[in-house]
């Protein structure tokens, strides 16, 4: 459920025609829903209503600290992978007391800054990080509250870039190892063992492989309990999948996720903690562009437009599916096959194959849809092409939240060395 809908054969965001957003901030441009972010952070949080559960947005699903701002506001909590996200996220006022620090590549200096912040926990990845967490934080005096990604060696059935709970990936800490993990951190004075996470991949579409997880995770935490660990968090990740074509998937809806989770851990008497990203903002925002030009190929038309992969990049890393659809309400029922090109010198750089689509003309704008999630985020500056901006809009409210990056910007971060300045 999203709030981009036609209204007068004219696409809108909420109460306002996209028209108006391109004519005033340009193309390419982001643009987000706050009440569809709202609405499902409150249907993802209902799932959960009476379990002592906190849900942690993924941060790096959707960095921008206004879209931050609103989820914080409605309650979230967030899970941060670096120092740059979890400054984004305090500044979003979230509050440190809900904020879990995951990641397999923690530095010191960030260590002690989420020390220093007083976050809820470290979520471990490695025996290493543990041992250089309990120096930190023994040289600051302090005690960090963590919580070992375990890796339960389940295949979570999806995209294998996204895959993240099998053995073979570079996540959490073999089950195997696990038991040692926690009985090394009981030996470390500087650190406590609050709780037990996992992550077992993005974009699923099947409950099965997160029951089989969380089944495991049940049994070990009633492992460590015996063994006279306190755990009191249950992090279970995120990862639940979202419709981008809906006539092809239906992934379950988030009352069957929160009750198959009351089912299986209902009675373990601890704190849960959730962490979707993609569920809250993927059908949150989407990619508003402009067709340049169109091009006949060799049986084929090309529609090419004004965002790239640079700008969007699940399409050409992942093989991501997204809708698109013009911003004119077609009038018609006519049909064509296109392929939607960017512009960019890569023959990656395609958001959608053989298309059907009404027929559109150059001038025309586009949305490509659910982008709100590991859309900007992942967006780069390839081809020296700006960051594009981000557009935030409540009810009639219109606000740039992120400005267009200017060239003088992007080629200011480049110098020139003493030795080859003159003639
Ligand atoms: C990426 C990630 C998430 C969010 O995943 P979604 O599929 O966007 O819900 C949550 N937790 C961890 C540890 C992650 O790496």
């Amino acid at each position: 459920m999203d709030h981009f809908h036609y209204r007068n054969g004219q696409l809108m965001a909420e109460n306002v025609p996209l028209e108006q957003i391109a004519a005033q901030v340009g193309t390419p441009v982001y643009v987000y829903s706050t009440a569809t972010l709202k609405r499902h952070f409150r249907v993802f949080s209902e799932a959960f209503q009476g379990l002592d559960a906190l849900v942690c947005f993924a941060v790096k699903a959707n960095s921008n600290i206004a879209v931050l701002r609103v989820l914080a506001k409605a309650g979230a909590g967030a899970d941060v992978v670096s120092l740059g996200e979890l400054k984004r996220a305090l500044k979003a006022g979230i509050p440190a007391s809900k904020i879990a620090f995951a990641g397999v590549g923690k530095t010191k200096a960030e260590m002690a800054a989420a020390l220093e912040a007083g976050i809820m926990q470290f979520n471990a990845e490695s025996e290493a990080e543990l041992e250089t967490l309990n120096d930190v934080a023994a040289s600051m005096d302090m005690v960090a509250p963590v919580s070992v990604r375990v890796n339960p060696d389940v295949d979570a059935k999806t995209h294998a870039k996204i895959s993240t709970g099998k053995s073979e990936n570079k996540f959490g800490i073999a089950w195997q190892k696990v038991d040692a993990v926690y009985a090394r951190i009981g030996e470390l004075a500087n650190l406590k063992a609050v709780g037990v996470d996992l992550h077992i991949g993005s974009q699923l579409t099947d409950l099965a492989p997160f029951r089989l997880a969380f089944e495991r995770v049940v049994g070990l935490v009633r492992d460590l309990r015996a063994k006279g660990h306190d755990i009191r968090h249950i992090d279970l990740g995120g990862g639940l999948g979202i419709p981008y074509d809906p006539d092809a998937e239906t992934p379950p809806a988030p009352a069957d996720y929160g009750a198959m989770i009351r089912e299986v851990l209902g009675d373990m008497d601890c704190n849960i903690i959730l962490e979707p990203g993609r569920l809250i903002a993927g059908n949150a925002g989407l990619l508003l562009t402009e067709m340049l030009y169109e091009k006949q190929g060799e049986n084929r038309t090309f529609y090419i437009l004004d965002a790239a992969m640079n700008d969007l990049s699940r399409p050409a890393m992942y093989d991501a599916y997204h809708a698109i659809v013009p911003v004119a309400e077609p009038s018609g029922d006519e049909t064509l096959k296109a392929d939607f090109v960017g512009p960019i010198c890569e023959s990656s750089d395609v958001f959608a194959k053989q298309r059907n689509t009404a027929p559109l003309k150059a001038g025309d704008l586009v949305a490509i849809k659910s982008a709100g999630a590991y859309g900007a985020v992942m967006a780069s500056t390839y081809n020296s092409r700006p960051l594009v901006p981000e557009v935030l809009v409540d009810g009639d409210k219109v606000a740039v939240i992120r400005k267009r990056q200017s060239l003088d910007e992007l080629l200011s971060l480049d110098e020139i060395p003493s030795w080859l300045s003159g003639d």
